[in-house]
């Protein structure tokens, strides 16, 4: 549980009356449930009834009628989805805006296998369930609520602020890449899609993390043809033979560990969090990338190989076309998590020299993902999320963070725009049910996340 009201009481009285009025946010925190709701029950789904333009039009109503130029909101269709733009006018027209990130889809839910229906919001023990209640419509309506707020309270930004929520994050992206075009002059990009807290299993919040980068997606298809022939004459060449030892080779193979400034920052700041080998390895390895030791030891964890380097996998094979004939084809798909900087074309290079056979043929398997760089770990965001996270909780651990998933941000990143993961929902791990069945996220998050948006926003828009 959160002591939020008598902190945020103490604020106040430190602060004088004209802040203790601005402190409350019960009336947005009670509108944001309330969007949370409307917004679980839209299907934006991809693909026929996709609900998404229905879902942009009621926040446009929303916003207009708090008190946003009718011209400054727009809803915009693409294919069967679309993005909602919206601008809080700033006092200085020539500074850059600061953009608001978020996507108006989920990912899909079938009814039959929810114990919920997946489409109708419904709290029970301190819990809303509802597809998207943590991918991210509570996220989205509580940054859409703060700026209501804002509104209300008569707050006049410096720069511009702009909503900008895609319709496709979970599938074409295309409505973001048109955004992240149409902002590449942002200041910066708060994305309310990634980063966010994480609770221990007893309810105590352990350490938020900032996420400042996305590794890059790759696939790639490996294949080995040969003629064929009859099973009762067996040949030398054998596609089958031929793949499963270049897949050997590839699986024994690790990319040269590497480390950024993040990822030194986000292991010096998880030691603090681990003991023993784990914590010893994770500072080894922030002072030297070439520890063998530690290496070994990170390599070894789940959580955190994908967090020294690129890894590459392989994740699909088939081969072959009848039981009694030689295979004329063997093909295998290699999934790679590219590190930031690192060129997808040196990753395709790397695989061919490690497969060390010259009849294979690899093939980028083209997934609509983009390289994107690390956002540097500026200080004015570094201040401005801890100043928000201590309203509700005071000096936990900012632990900078790289994620191996991809969202709106590898686009904004990809044009050199800083973007930052800064979603406040803390959660536990056996809470987290993002894209998966009787997806839920605690309420407690509403009073300290509202305050949490609304010190954030206004300190980054000043
Ligand atoms: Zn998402």
């Amino acid at each position: 549980m959160r002591h939020l009201g008598s902190m945020v009481a103490a604020l106040a009285l430190m602060a004088g009356t004209a802040q203790a009025k601005g402190a409350d946010t019960s009336q947005a925190e009670a509108q944001a449930l309330e969007i949370t709701k409307r917004a679980i029950a839209f299907r934006t789904v991809q693909g026929p009834g996709n609900q998404t333009p229905d879902y942009a039009e009621y926040l446009k109503g929303l916003l207009v009628a708090g008190g946003f130029a009718a011209g400054d909101v727009t809803v915009t269709r693409v294919d069967d989805t679309a993005m909602l733009v919206a601008y809080y006018r700033g006092t200085d027209s020539a500074a850059k805006p600061l953009v608001l990130s978020g996507h108006m889809d989920v990912v899909e839910a079938k009814p039959a296998d929810w114990e919920r229906d997946p489409f109708t919001p419904v709290i029970e023990n301190g819990y809303l369930f509802g597809r998207g209640a943590t991918d991210m419509k509570l996220d989205g309506a509580e940054v859409v609520a703060t700026l209501l707020q804002l509104k209300r309270d008569g707050f006049k930004p410096r720069r511009d602020i702009v909503i900008a929520y895609s319709g496709d994050e979970e599938t074409t992206m295309k409505t973001t890449q048109a955004l992240a075009a149409q902002f590449a002059n942002a200041e910066l990009v708060l994305n309310a899609d990634g980063g966010g807290g994480s609770l221990a299993e007893d309810g105590h919040p352990q350490f938020f993390t900032l996420q400042g980068a996305e590794k890059t997606y790759a696939d790639f298809q490996l294949e080995f043809t040969n003629p064929g022939g009859h099973s009762s004459a067996p040949r030398k060449i054998n596609a089958i033979y031929q793949l499963a030892r270049v897949l050997d080779r590839i699986g024994a193979y690790q990319f040269t560990p590497q480390a950024d400034a993040l990822t030194k920052a986000f292991f010096t700041e998880a030691a603090k969090q681990q003991t023993g080998e784990t914590a010893a390895a994770m500072r080894a390895f922030a002072a030297d990338q070439s520890d063998k030791a530690a290496i070994a030891t990170l390599s070894a964890n789940p959580s955190y190989i994908g967090q020294i380097g690129t890894t590459c996998v392989a994740t699909m094979l088939s081969g072959g076309h009848a039981i009694n004939a030689l295979p004329q084809r063997a093909t295998a798909l290699i999934n790679c998590r590219i590190f930031p900087g690192v060129k997808v074309e040196d990753v395709q290079a790397k695989l061919v020299e490690v497969a060390a056979d010259p009849a294979m043929t690899i093939k980028y398997v083209e997934m609509g993902t983009i390289p994107n760089d690390a956002s540097p770990m500026r200080p004015d965001v570094m201040k401005a999320v801890r100043k928000a996270l201590d309203i509700g909780y005071k000096g936990v651990p900012i632990i900078p963070g790289m994620s191996a998933g991809a969202s709106d941000s590898m686009w904004f990143r990809s044009r050199g725009i800083p973007s930052y993961g800064v979603s406040p929902t803390f959660i536990k791990d056996s809470d987290s049910f993002s894209h998966g069945l009787n997806e839920r996220t605690p309420l407690a998050n509403l009073k300290p996340s509202m305050a949490y948006w609304k010190s954030l926003i206004t300190d980054l828009s000043r």
